[in-house]
Order: C-alpha cells, then structure tokens, then sequence
C-alpha cells in the first residue's frame, strides 16, 4: 500500500474514469474525497466501500465545479491534498452556430477552469511539503479535433497547454504535472453523447459506435476505465517523477494516425 498516509482528491468520481480512479488509489492505503453528482445511496455504497479498502477515511462532496466559489469551499474542507485529479468533464455535441452559449460556458468552466481553481488551491500545501501528483484526464481530443464538439475539444486543447505551464512552474519542487489522455473509454459521458450525435449525423446507434467512435480508434476496441485508472496510479509511484509535463495518449493508436 504505497499511498497510506496520502491525501487524494479525484473530481467527478462518483462514475466512470473518476472513479475508477478513486479505487485505484484506495486499494494503495490513500485517503480519498470523492467528488460528483448521482444517488446519494449509491454515492454512500462507494464511500464506504473505499474505507475499507484504504483503511483511511474517505470523503465525498456534491460541490458543483462549473463554479469557482464551490470549489474554494470544496478545497478548503478537503484539507491538504497530495494527489489532485482532476477528472471531472461534460459533453455537448452540436455545430458550433449552432451550440447553445451556456453550454459553451459550463464545458470551459468544468472541463478546463475548475483544473485551475482546484490546482492553485492544491499546490502551495505540495511544495512545502516537497511531493505532490497533479494529474488531469485530458482526451485525444487534447492534440486533436472532431467535430460538432468545439467547446470540448479547446478546453482539452487548454487543459493539455495548463498541464505543460504548471508543470514547468514545479519543476524542482517535487511536484509532478501529468495529463492522460485516453481516446473513446465506455463510460455515462460516452453513452449519453450517442443519443445527440445520432441527429446531429443522422445516424442510427449502431453507426454512432461504430463508424463515429470506434472508426478513430485502430484498435476497435473501447479504452477500460482500470486502463486509465493503472497509468494513474503509475504516476502517483516514485518511479515515475521524471515525468512531468507530459500528455500520455491512451487511446487505441488514434492519435498515432
Ligand atoms: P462520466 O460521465 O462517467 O463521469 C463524469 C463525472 O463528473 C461524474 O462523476 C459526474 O458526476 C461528474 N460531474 C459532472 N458535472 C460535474 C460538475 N459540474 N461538478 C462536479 N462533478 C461533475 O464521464 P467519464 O467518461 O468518466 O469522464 C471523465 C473524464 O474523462 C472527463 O474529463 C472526460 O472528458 C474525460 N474523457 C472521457 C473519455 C471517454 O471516452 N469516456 C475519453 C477521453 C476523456
């Protein structure tokens, strides 16, 4: 149990990659605050559940991180936190003329600025301390595009650049500064992007999986949400403090074409 004694914070980890995440990091001893929306009785199943792996205590928070006041009041309750994932994201997908203005301004908010508030309110407590593990779940949308999802794919693109700058800021401090980066994983957000990719293409559900998601990705397979979870753990171990500022691709070759 290499993270006893460890504080980690993984936002939107009541589902899918999240958390996933927050098990990976449980089953290795560390005290983990989840973070995200869905039923609370299933929320309180997790909780608890992740106590008895850790043997640590483990939190949960509704707080809603498309606002900046919620995340001050999450952060501060949290308490100091040494492995910082940000995870939490959101879809939409439609033509940018034809994409509502507040889902623009919710996508940026929680898939690109709630990665600033959470990090700048995290870091001070990593470098007194001398170690700390910030890690975003960034996506090949990161590095490249598809279309009808232009709010998604500049905060990806944002969130890769933030990674890089923060990265370089913490370079002797102990402090590392990763984004992963998988292509299509089967999780909710995948699910219930089908349903509006479907009109917006004109496609049945069976075309949506398989010539629009699947077609990006050589392998044809659909990322697991533990894939994803065991390169974070990896980052969290202390072979792998040379790598910072790096953008790891998990996505089938998709990106590689
Ligand atoms: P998911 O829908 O299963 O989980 C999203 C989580 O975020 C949930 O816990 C949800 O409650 C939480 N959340 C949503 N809105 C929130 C808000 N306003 N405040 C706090 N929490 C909120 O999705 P997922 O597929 O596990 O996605 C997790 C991350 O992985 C996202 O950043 C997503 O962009 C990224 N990603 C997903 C895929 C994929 O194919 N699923 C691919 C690449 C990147």
């Amino acid at each position: 149990m290499f993270l006893k004694g460890k504080n980690a914070l993984v936002t939107g980890s009541t589902s899918g990659i999240g958390l996933a995440c927050a098990r990976a990091l449980a089953a290795e001893g560390a005290a983990v605050v989840l973070n995200g929306f869905g039923d609370a009785d299933e929320i309180e199943a997790i909780r608890k559940e992740l106590e008895e792996t850790s043997g640590a205590p483990a939190r949960y928070s509704n707080a809603d991180l498309t606002r900046a006041d919620a995340i001050e009041a999450l952060m501060a309750a949290a308490g100091e936190i040494d492995i910082l994932i940000n995870n939490a994201g959101m879809q939409h997908v439609a033509p940018v003329d034809r994409f509502p203005v507040e889902k623009w301004d919710l996508i940026i908010a929680l898939n690109l600025s709630a990665a600033f508030h959470t990090t700048r309110l995290a870091l001070p407590a990593m470098k007194r301390k001398g170690w700390g593990r910030v890690i975003n779940t960034a996506s090949a949308h990161s590095l490249v595009a598809s279309p009808n999802k232009a709010p998604y794919v500049a905060a990806k693109h944002g969130i890769a650049g933030f990674t890089k700058a923060v990265a370089l800021e913490t370079a002797t401090s102990g402090v590392t500064v990763n984004c992963i980066s998988p292509g299509y994983v089967w999780t909710p957000l995948v699910e219930n992007q089908i349903p509006d990719t479907m009109k917006a293409r004109g496609l049945t559900r069976e075309q949506v999986m398989n010539d629009v998601l699947l077609s990006a990705q050589p392998t044809k397979k659909f990322v697991t949400v533990d894939q994803v979870a065991a390169l974070a753990l990896f980052l969290c171990r202390d072979e792998a403090s040379s790598i910072t500022g790096a953008n790891l691709s998990m996505d089938g070759g998709w990106t590689a074409q």
